[in-house]
């Protein structure tokens, strides 16, 4: 699953090889997939991309926004699997949810192997999209200031239940953020996935800010994660901290075994003496 970092990456990647470009042909619906949403039926799309231009893109969250102009923004969100330029749209992959050719030759796929949202909607009502128009600021967004974050913690945790990893993995309270960089996160702040919000004190708590910022900015400058690929194909050059891998190994901080739970609908790995 792509998050904030990986999508911010692929995004400035987007930008240096398609602004300019024009659409030869837009196609949704090669492959069926039950878990891909789309807000257009294929004619319709083919008929409304049919000689835009590409712009800059951006990121947000867990959405990518490519503009076609004039007039149309191309919305790829919650997408677990892959987005990739060709250089010659020969090379297009066989699976794919979505394609944009371009006169040059060139082509643009989304493929997922997961569940995905692909809509089409008219430029300047991009935020009106479901799931986008409630989207809390981001961790890249000017809004997350510590001011907000301590706000944004106080009311997720005041019934006295939610975690950490519920803040981070939940709801999206902190959009662009998945399961695999919370556990950097939580690692980074020496916090236990468990950990109630409410118990928090001031020092834990500007941590676990720190390190959520400091996480994601660490990502994006690596090129994102080392197990998802770039726009190129690429792995990103950011290992995980805390991963399968991890389990059994020592700590890197204090050399005790990182250990697995399942917890909120994942696997978490941390080290029990450094995050508690
Ligand atoms: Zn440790």
């Amino acid at each position: 699953m792509f998050d904030l970092p990986e999508l911010t990456v692929i995004a400035a990647q987007m930008n240096d090889v398609l602004p300019g470009l024009v659409v030869a042909a837009g196609t949704i619906g090669v492959s069926p997939h039950r878990f891909v949403w789309y807000d257009r039926e294929p004619e319709e799309f083919a008929a409304l991309t049919a000689g835009l231009r590409v712009g800059r893109a951006w990121a947000e969250g867990k959405w990518l926004f490519v503009p076609l102009e004039p007039g149309r923004v191309l919305l790829i969100g919650e997408w677990g699997g892959r987005i990739r330029y060709h250089a010659d749209a020969a090379d297009l992959p066989a699976k794919r949810h979505l394609d944009l050719t371009f006169t040059t030759g060139a082509a643009l796929s989304a493929t997922t192997q997961m569940w995905g949202g692909v809509h089409l909607v008219e430029a300047g009502r991009e935020r009106e999209v479901k799931y986008v128009k409630e989207m809390r600021p981001t961790p890249l967004d000017e809004r997350f200031d510590r001011a907000y974050f301590g706000e944004l913690v106080a009311a997720a945790g005041e019934d006295g239940r939610r975690s950490v990893k519920g803040l981070l993995t939940q709801e999206q309270l902190i959009p662009g953020l998945g399961n695999a960089i919370a556990q950097d996160i939580m690692a980074r702040a020496r916090l236990h996935p468990r950990r109630p919000l409410s118990t928090l004190d001031e020092v834990q708590l500007e941590g676990l800010y720190e390190a959520i910022t400091e996480t994601v900015r660490a990502v994006i400058a690596a090129g994102g994660r080392s197990d998802e690929r770039d726009l190129f194909g690429h792995p990103g050059g950011y290992a995980r901290l805390m991963d399968a891998r991890a389990v059994g190994r020592p700590c890197v901080t204090c050399g005790t075994p990182v250990e697995k739970i399942s917890y909120l609908g994942g696997a978490c790995y941390f080290c029990p003496a450094c995050q508690t």
